[in-house]
């Protein structure tokens, strides 16, 4: 059981949405049960059959009204944003560009992924046509997590729509409003759509649980590898398959050629921007031995001015999650116990719902806040011999989800070297930008892909279709009719087709 799960007793029939900052009472919703979640995917399964059939025109017209009653109510939603997770305004408002910039792509890219497609059929086969088709699954049941409570789940959901299929969505019990939100604006645009094409449960895990019970055709999970693991288990028993966005410990390598104020500014970002509470956040750099003391100089320099809060100069917000504020805490002890220096703030920086940026160097590469994901405002920077050793350190974690290089000359060449889904090169999370690449990771950042072509394809399945056009006489290989004749011929051919190759 999660922590999340495990705070659902049968008593529990409502969670309150609680504003992190001050931990005023935002709104009260009632937990969908087992029943209520089958009813759901119910009512999706029904709405599949018109959505599914439609064509990708009539899905794009939808999907882009969608955006634009967004855009249209975005200062209420960017106020939501801002009230239950805790983040800015204006990076709620960044948060929500980005899920439209997602929702266009798929919308006007989903015909041109998913097209049916006619494929050579083969010598062997020439009397056939062969027809390579999309379908989309029928109905997703997407999870999602807090930290990015609209950019996060939207990765599947907008995709999992132009692909298709329906949505049953179950927000985190931590933005419970800003989920339902999302969907209601889905409603609010196409009114004369059936119920059901886009709707949400609500719960903690249990209600999560549920839907992954619940008859889905697949599941798109995003959250933290521990439930990914839960999830890929309980999905099992039914072979419903996964796609599981789940954790990082992302490294960025700032080469010896480096911009190095490029490079500070970027991983001072990286590592404190929405609190550090960023699935490809920087949690960990490898700078080059003969630059290491300006970058770490300029880095300390920068996020001496960066200060956590609530109020419109605040550079980032509290803790969504305050279970996450012990695990900070305790990351920073371990790095400390380990040979870890604390060059800015340190266990003090942790003050109630506020982390103020922490920055530790060489602390020991078994250290808890250098191998696990610590999700904070908080930075580990080590010093290595050139690039061969930053890359080797970057590839020993279990996780592998984003990364970023700085370097002038060999940026490409050393992003090419690293075990992960997706990198940036003199940039940080630059792919998480970019509609048409795909995001995910390897290792416990989970299976499979959210976003571009690859993300599309998640939510469909391949149906192969071969048309006999016309029958060769004495070719019936798939049949008893074959005689000797066939095969005397094809004993011919096939060293001609596959045995010249010396
Ligand atoms: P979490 O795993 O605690 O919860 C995620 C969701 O799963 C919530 O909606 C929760 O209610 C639900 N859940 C919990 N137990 C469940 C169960 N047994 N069955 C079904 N659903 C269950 O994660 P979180 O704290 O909400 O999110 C933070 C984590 O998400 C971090 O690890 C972060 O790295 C990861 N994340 C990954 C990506 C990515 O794209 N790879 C993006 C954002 C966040």
């Amino acid at each position: 059981m999660s922590t999340t799960e495990t705070a659902v007793t049968e008593r529990d029939e409502s969670l309150t949405s609680v504003n992190p900052a001050t931990g005023e009472t935002l709104a009260t919703y009632r937990i969908d049960d087992e029943d209520a979640v089958r009813a759901a995917v119910a009512k999706a399964r029904t709405a599949a059959a018109t959505w599914g059939t439609l064509t990708y025109d009539e899905r794009k017209k939808y999907l882009l009204r969608w955006t634009s009653k967004l855009v249209e109510k975005s200062d209420a939603l960017c106020e939501l944003i801002h009230a239950e997770n805790g983040k800015p305004r204006d990076d709620a408002f960044l948060e929500l560009m980005l899920a439209l910039e997602h929702i266009s792509w798929a919308a006007k890219n989903a015909e041109k992924v998913l097209k049916a497609k006619k494929v050579s059929p083969g010598a062997l086969m020439a009397n056939f046509s062969a027809h390579l088709e999309q379908r989309p699954l029928g109905v997703i049941g997407v999870i999602g997590p807090w930290n990015y409570p609209v950019y996060t789940p939207n990765g599947s959901i907008a995709y999992a729509l132009a692909a298709g299929n329906t949505v049953v969505f179950k927000p985190s019990e931590f933005s419970t409003g800003i989920g339902n939100f999302f969907a209601a604006a889905f409603a609010e645009a196409n009114p004369e759509l059936p119920d059901g094409v886009f709707t949400t449960v609500n719960g903690y895990g249990a209600t999560g649980a549920a839907l992954v019970r619940a008859g889905v055709d697949k599941i798109a999970f995003t959250g933290s590898t521990a439930t990914g693991k839960k999830i890929m288990a309980a999905a099992a028993e039914t072979l419903t398959p996964v796609l599981l966005e789940c954790g990082g410990k992302d490294a960025v390598i700032v080469a010896a050629d480096a911009d190095i104020k490029a490079a500070a500014d970027a991983v001072a970002w990286g590592a404190t921007a929405n609190s550090g509470q960023t699935c490809a956040g920087v949690e960990r750099v490898y700078v080059d031995r003969s630059i290491a003391d300006e970058f770490v100089a300029e880095v300390k320099r920068i996020l001496t001015e960066i200060k956590p809060g609530s109020d419109d100069k605040a550079s980032y917000g509290p803790m969504t999650m305050p279970a996450q504020i012990d695990i900070v805490r305790r990351h920073i002890e371990d790095a400390l116990k380990n040979g870890g220096k604390a060059v800015l703030g340190g266990p003090e920086s942790v003050q109630g719902p506020y982390i103020a940026p922490v920055v530790i160097v060489d602390a020991d590469e078994s250290s808890d806040a250098v191998c696990e994901e610590t999700f904070g405002p908080t930075v580990t920077i080590k010093t290595v011999n050139g690039v061969d050793e930053a890359i080797k350190l970057t590839n020993n974690n279990k996780y592998g989800l984003g990364s970023a290089v700085y370097s002038k000359k060999q940026g490409l060449e050393i992003a090419r070297r690293l075990s992960v889904g997706c990198t940036s090169v003199n940039s940080v999370l630059g792919f998480a930008a970019i509609a048409a690449l795909p995001f995910g990771g390897v290792g416990d950042s989970g299976i499979g892909r959210i976003h571009g072509a690859p993300g599309m394809l998640e939510f469909t399945r391949p149906h192969s279709i071969a048309v006999q056009r016309f029958t060769i006489p004495g070719m019936a290989l798939l049949s008893y009719s074959r005689t000797d004749r066939t095969m005397k011929l094809l004993r011919k051919l096939v060293p001609f087709l596959h045995g010249r190759h010396k």
